[in-house]
């Protein structure tokens, strides 16, 4: 049996050594072969040197480097592009996942579930605010968007070969893997851990991606927004209804339309902003469907390290074939710029 655990890498030059250090004892002492598929995230410190020297060395490290950062969510759909493993588990770099889960998970999943997920008792090193926005996530989505995700659930999980065949399947540009997860229904056991905090480096889940990510979550598995603009603007419109009658009132039995001045100001404000935000919801929705309209790739792979060329390569997935330099490589004059 082969295990392939996927870690999406960006800049994460200071975990890596502790990661190594905790990973490598846990998976060797594993009844079954193993393979590291790190996707390099388009890292910009030590971080693709560093997996270039660990591929070297050891050939169960494979690296997957993207041409630039594409995204975590993407980081880990093309690890389960590439992933040859009978189980896959998925897990972040930074050891908030603790890599001594494995051997329970992969015990339940030859128990027969297709999906093992762990679930967060604690979140010590994030602060109240993300705790807070975390908690309100869960709850909105559970509430309003899909029953079954589970509260506190993030991406860290084990797969079945079934599960990944099945996650594969899904090509849409705006991915949220844990709705996609739970929308898919497999076979699912819980294991409850405590989540330690960051041992080295930086969250590189700022609050704009979080809430980038929370906009995909909401607005790829459910119409709610549209709904929500559409029951506003009626209940605006009831209002209007209502306020119409005490106008007409006021202006053909008391006669003091004039002090309506601030009221119709009022209105205004209410009225034009609910407008612009019904048709920016509308916007937005469209701007995904144009994107999704595009069938771009999903990613660009510019470097394979240990790992096979694909002969059909994945769908949406674009492998760049490595370039035959013709001359040797110069230093270039000063005018000429290379981007990374
Ligand atoms: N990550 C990534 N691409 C990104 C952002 C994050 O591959 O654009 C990786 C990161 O290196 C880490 C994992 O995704 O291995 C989770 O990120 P992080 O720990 O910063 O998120 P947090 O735990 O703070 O939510
Ligand atoms: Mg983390």
């Amino acid at each position: 049996m082969l295990l392939s655990i996927i870690i999406p890498v960006y800049n994460e030059a200071e975990s890596l050594p502790a990661l190594m250090a905790r990973l490598r004892p846990i998976v060797g002492g594993l009844d079954c072969d193993y393979e590291l598929i790190f996707v390099n995230d388009g890292s910009t410190d030590e971080t693709s040197r560093m997996l270039r020297e660990l591929s070297v060395v050891d050939h169960c490290v494979k690296v997957l480097s993207f041409s630039r950062n594409f995204g975590h969510q993407t980081a880990i759909t093309a690890g389960l592009d590439f992933a040859n493993g009978d189980a896959t588990a998925v897990m972040d770099a930074d050891l908030q996942d603790p890599p001594e889960l494995l051997p329970e998970m992969l015990r339940l999943m030859r128990q027969g579930y297709d999906v093992v997920s762990a679930q967060r008792q604690a979140r010590p090193g994030d602060g109240v605010w993300k705790r807070c926005t975390a908690s309100v996530f869960y709850w909105f989505m559970r509430r309003f968007v899909d029953q079954r995700l589970l509260p506190e659930v993030g991406d860290f999980r084990l797969f079945s070969r079934t599960a990944v065949l099945a996650i594969r399947r899904f090509r849409e540009q705006h991915r949220f893997m844990r709705g996609l997860v739970a929308w898919l229904g497999l076979k699912e056991a819980i294991i409850p851990f405590q989540r330690e905090e960051r041992a080295h480096g930086t969250t590189k889940y700022p609050l704009f991606k979080m809430l980038q990510l929370a906009w995909t979550a909401v607005s790829s598995f459910s119409a709610l927004p549209l709904r929500l603009s559409t029951n506003l603007g009626f209940a605006i419109i009831l209002f209007g209804i209502g306020y119409l009658v005490f106008s007409i009132f006021s202006a053909l039995i008391t006669k003091t339309t004039i002090q309506g001045w601030t009221s119709l100001v009022c209105l205004q404000i209410i009225f034009s902003g609910a407008i612009l935000m019904a048709v920016g919801l509308v916007g937005n929705y469209v701007a995904r469907i144009y994107e999704e309209s595009k069938q771009r790739p999903l990613y660009v792979v510019s470097d394979l390290q240990n790992l096979p060329m694909p002969v059909a390569g994945p769908e949406r997935g674009v492998v760049l074939e490595p370039s035959v330099p013709v001359e040797p490589a110069v230093d270039h004059p000063s005018p000429v710029r290379v981007r990374r």
